[in-house]
């Protein structure tokens, strides 16, 4: 059942209530691996889902364009006391909807359309909103790339400075979706001061890591900071721009009333909540355990012949090549869907096959972690990718599900916050 208990909503709606407890269920049940998703707590549930969904904040805190701020004005402000603390930044601003508009948040406080902006390739793990041709940063920006090395999956940090001093972007971006590996910021900074750019890192699947201490921080390096904070972050969906002081005021223009209106201050409550979290020991503890886990499966995926880009992993995130496997990434993702395990297909670097049917996959451990597994247990679940592959490759539905019966056994013994067993 789903915890908190949706009584209510069962009463008045069961059609939806029905699906949200399937839906509750289906997490509860299967080895949830997609990079950028997690488990919230319990208290993070709560507070998303309270009356402050009903009030309208246009503004910030002692600047509202409505009355009645007495509660919120305070709850905005411990969000961002909170965020400032554990990143350690001079500004945060906690209002974006999510982390596509804090991105283009950026964009509007600091260029006009067409400037040139420099970030990672789509293909390569960049974002959407790096400057993607089918994105309005692609559209209305002038957007130049940069990626990674054929031979290292890595991004090598000439190379980018080089293409940055011949496109001269006024925008420079760090980070992205399916990067594998600790990315460089001092380096970026470097790169940025050289040319004059504004450098955002965007740390929307590492926050959480970053905040616990497993991944560099790029506080005192990048210009800007965005971030979601529903990923590693473990918080609900939502997003933050963290900066310098003296970029503050063109960043809160930005976000509002640049591109948005009244602020979500039930997801506001949860953001905070979710940073008071991040800020324990057992945070940290969390932090590098998912790390760990990363680094065990990765081991325990290359033994059984898996061919992962870069090698391996630093974060949360594995990448693999599943060419030597005699299978796309996307029938290999719907198998092990049906065998419980649950990730997503995804573009390799240099891949030979089109982004809709691409030769990889992509996971991530941060959900299986807040499950509470642990090293010990991912040549299993290795193991059990291993055989959902090979099943796949012989159209095997019953291996399939016999995988799925052991996994949803396994996870039978790991509670999960939102879901209370009968
Ligand atoms: C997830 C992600 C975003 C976008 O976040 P949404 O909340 O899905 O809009 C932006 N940048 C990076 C690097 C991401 O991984």
């Amino acid at each position: 059942m789903h915890q908190p208990a949706i009584s209510h909503l069962a009463a008045e709606d069961p059609q939806i209530a029905g699906l949200i407890e399937a839906e509750a269920q289906r997490q509860f049940e299967k080895i949830r691996m997609i990079a950028s998703e997690n488990y919230v707590s319990t208290a993070v549930l709560e507070a998303t889902g309270t009356v402050l969904t009903n009030k309208y904040s246009e503004g910030y805190a002692g600047k509202r364009y409505y009355e009645g701020q007495q509660f919120v004005d305070q709850i905005e402000t411990l969000a961002i006391e909170r965020a400032k603390e554990l990143f350690g930044v001079d500004h945060a601003n906690v209002q974006p909807y999510s982390g596509s508009p804090a991105n283009l948040a950026v964009y509007l406080a600091f260029l006009k359309p067409g400037d040139t902006v420099m970030g990672m390739a789509l293909p390569h793990g960049g974002h959407l909103t790096h400057g993607h041709a089918v994105s309005a940063t692609g559209k209305w920006f002038n957007a130049t790339h940069y990626g990674v090395e054929a031979e290292t999956g890595r991004v090598d940090m000439n190379k980018v400075r080089e293409a940055a001093l011949e496109h001269r972007p006024k925008l420079l971006i760090a980070g992205g979706t399916a990067i594998p590996r600790t990315i460089d910021f001092p380096a970026f900074a470097e790169i940025a001061q050289e040319i004059g750019a504004i450098l955002l890192a965007d740390i929307a699947h590492i926050a959480g890591l970053i905040a616990g201490g497993a991944h560099p921080s790029p506080a005192g390096y990048a210009d800007v900071i965005s971030t979601t904070t529903h990923k590693t972050l473990r918080g609900p969906r939502g997003a933050m721009l963290m900066c310098k002081e003296e970029h503050a005021k063109a960043l809160d223009r930005a976000v509002f009333p640049g591109l948005q209106g009244g602020p979500h201050n039930h997801t506001t409550a949860g953001i905070a909540v979710a940073l008071r979290e991040a800020s324990t020991d057992a945070f940290k503890a969390y932090a590098h355990q998912v790390v760990a886990n990363a680094q065990a499966l990765a081991a325990a995926l290359t033994e059984r012949g898996f061919d992962l880009v870069s090698g391996g992993t630093d974060n949360h995130l594995i990448l693999a090549d599943l060419t030597p496997k005699g299978i796309a990434g996307k029938p290999a993702a719907q198998a092990l869907d049906r065998a419980g395990i649950e990730l997503n297909y995804n573009t390799v670097p240099f891949d030979p096959r089109k982004p809709f049917d691409p030769s990889g996959i992509r996971l991530g451990t941060a959900g299986l972690t807040t499950r509470g597994l642990t090293p010990e247990q991912m040549p299993q679940v290795a193991q059990w990718m291993d055989e959902a592959i090979v099943a796949a490759v012989k159209d095997d539905g019953a291996e399939l599900d016999r995988i799925a019966g052991e996994v949803s056994d396994l996870l039978s013994g790991y509670p999960m916050p939102g879901y209370a067993s009968e």
